[in-house]
């Protein structure tokens, strides 16, 4: 009897269940921990990222709905094929490299956003490894991956040197004082701690796996540096693949927060800034309805008594003093604008030593923006009128917009089709014809075209004298 009892009652595995049951628990605070953080980013994302739109839309309204193949086209070319960027093969490169790396790295945070949510460990690897052609693209995948980030260190290391040490012309212009400054170099080692998190995270898990199954998962780089930490110990290399797990996770957090601050928004705006950008030819300067409509009525001053045709009668402003006066399609420039000074390298006006610089005049747009945008969070989304406008007040000067030859180069070098010159008219537009500001040799020439139809100080009447002669 005793015999069969001891054979057939199996005592309760109180430390088995002790050990089940801490990594329940663990696996529950992971998943909470794991909820709340992701609960609190993607709310306050969506907080930050609402509060640009709204900013954008202070703009005035404009339809652009137009020839939507060709905007398509732009923005697969321009945005996403990067074409004008390779002008300058080095640069181009280099930059290839980051973006290539940035768009290609979020294919693994699909497996980290799952893992976490769900309390799992390399969830995706786990459904395929019996699957051999499918394990082997994953670890394929996550070998391209850890070979891009490996580029992309030194490639980082390469942009801090070009920023900081050589001394790039378009990189030292005053209007990068500052926060401009600091945010370009931020992005640049946020770069570093992220990838020092993912080789972190799979060196450290390969390392685990080494010690449990005698071999790696099989990815590419860290499978070289996981015997490396083997030695380490089990707990010793959790704490590290955790660690580098973590900080991944809460870096792409913190980037997707910091980002609505940064000229870095240009990785989401370029899109649709692209897709928006005017197709007209680049010299083409569009008329102004007001004044063609006035034009029209000195050549027929009969239509002035036709039938009201429902158009305002008088115009609201000549051109642009504030943000409220430029486009959406203005202002969303601004916030898209990389601040690379491409365009202020091409500029007649900044090469001649003229304070004229067109990324400024983005960045000061954007500035502007920013400050009216504050004042109404202050007011419970109010505007309320602070005395300002984009014209001075610290930020765009007479004499900057005097300086504009209008050439369109910075146009032309804009890679994501930005159009500085678009603003810097509007705003022209309304110091001559809303302030009458203007250099005193304009004024002579307005005068006389208002009085003899031409620049010259001539009667209309004897413009043609110099034929008796
Ligand atoms: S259009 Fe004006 S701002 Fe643009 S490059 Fe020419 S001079 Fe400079
Ligand atoms: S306007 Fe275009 S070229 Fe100029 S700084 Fe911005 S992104 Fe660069």
């Amino acid at each position: 009897m005793n015999i069969l009892v001891a054979k057939t009652f199996k005592p309760y595995n109180f430390a088995s269940f002790k050990s089940v049951s801490k990594q329940m628990i663990l696996k529950l605070i992971q998943i909470l921990a794991f909820v709340a953080l992701s609960g609190s980013v993607f709310f306050l994302a969506f907080k930050l990222y609402k509060r640009i739109y709204r900013n954008i839309m202070l703009g005035r309204k404009q339809v652009i709905n137009d020839n939507i193949p060709e905007r398509l086209k732009n923005t697969l070319l321009v945005a996403l094929g990067q074409k004008k960027m390779f002008k300058n093969v080095i640069p181009a490169l280099l930059h290839l490299v980051i973006y290539v790396s940035f768009v290609i790295t979020q294919i693994e945070l699909i497996e980290i956003l799952i893992d976490g949510f769900t309390g799992n460990h390399r969830i995706i690897y786990h459904a395929v490894e019996n699957i051999p052609f499918l394990k082997g693209f994953y670890v394929f995948v996550v070998s391209f991956i850890e070979v891009l980030s490996l580029l992309t260190l030194f490639v980082t290391f390469a942009f801090l040197y070009r920023r900081n040490l050589i001394k790039i012309p378009r990189f030292q212009k005053p209007e990068l004082n500052g926060w401009p400054k600091l945010d370009a170099n931020n992005i640049l080692y946020m770069e570093l701690t992220l990838i020092t998190f993912i080789f972190m995270m799979n060196t450290g898990d390969q390392a685990k796996y080494l010690l449990q199954h005698g071999h790696t998962y099989g990815f590419w780089v860290s499978g070289l540096l996981a015997p490396a930490l083997s030695g380490l110990g089990e707990t010793a290399i959790t704490i590290i693949e955790r660690i580098g797990w973590w900080g991944h996770i809460s870096m792409v957090y913190f980037f997707l927060l910091y980002l609505p601050q940064s000229k870095h928004l240009h990785i989401l705006l370029a899109f649709p800034n692209v897709f928006f950008a005017r197709l007209i030819p680049k010299g083409e300067i569009p008329n102004m309805p007001e004044i063609t409509k006035e034009v029209k009525l000195m050549m027929n001053p009969d239509a002035a008594f036709a039938a009201p045709t429902g158009e305002p009668e008088e115009p609201v402003k000549f051109g642009a003093k504030d943000i409220q006066d430029l486009s959406w399609q203005n202002l969303l420039a601004a916030y898209s604008c990389t601040e690379c000074g491409r365009c202020t390298a091409a500029c007649p006006a900044n090469q001649t030593g003229k304070l004229l610089s067109p990324r400024k005049i983005m960045m000061d747009t954007r500035d502007r923006v920013e400050e009216v945008a504050k004042s109404m969070d202050a007011n419970n989304g109010v505007w309320q009128e602070d005395g300002k406008s984009l014209i001075e007040n610290g930020y765009i000067t007479v004499e900057e917009l005097r300086a504009c030859t209008t050439c369109n180069a910075c146009v032309e070098e804009c890679p994501i089709n930005i159009n500085p010159l678009d603003i810097i008219i509007q705003l022209r537009r309304n110091l001559v014809m809303e302030d009458s500001n203007v250099p005193n040799e304009w004024a002579g020439m307005f005068a006389n075209m208002d009085n003899n139809g031409a620049p010259w100080q001539y009667s209309q009447l004897d413009r043609l004298n110099w034929t008796k002669e």
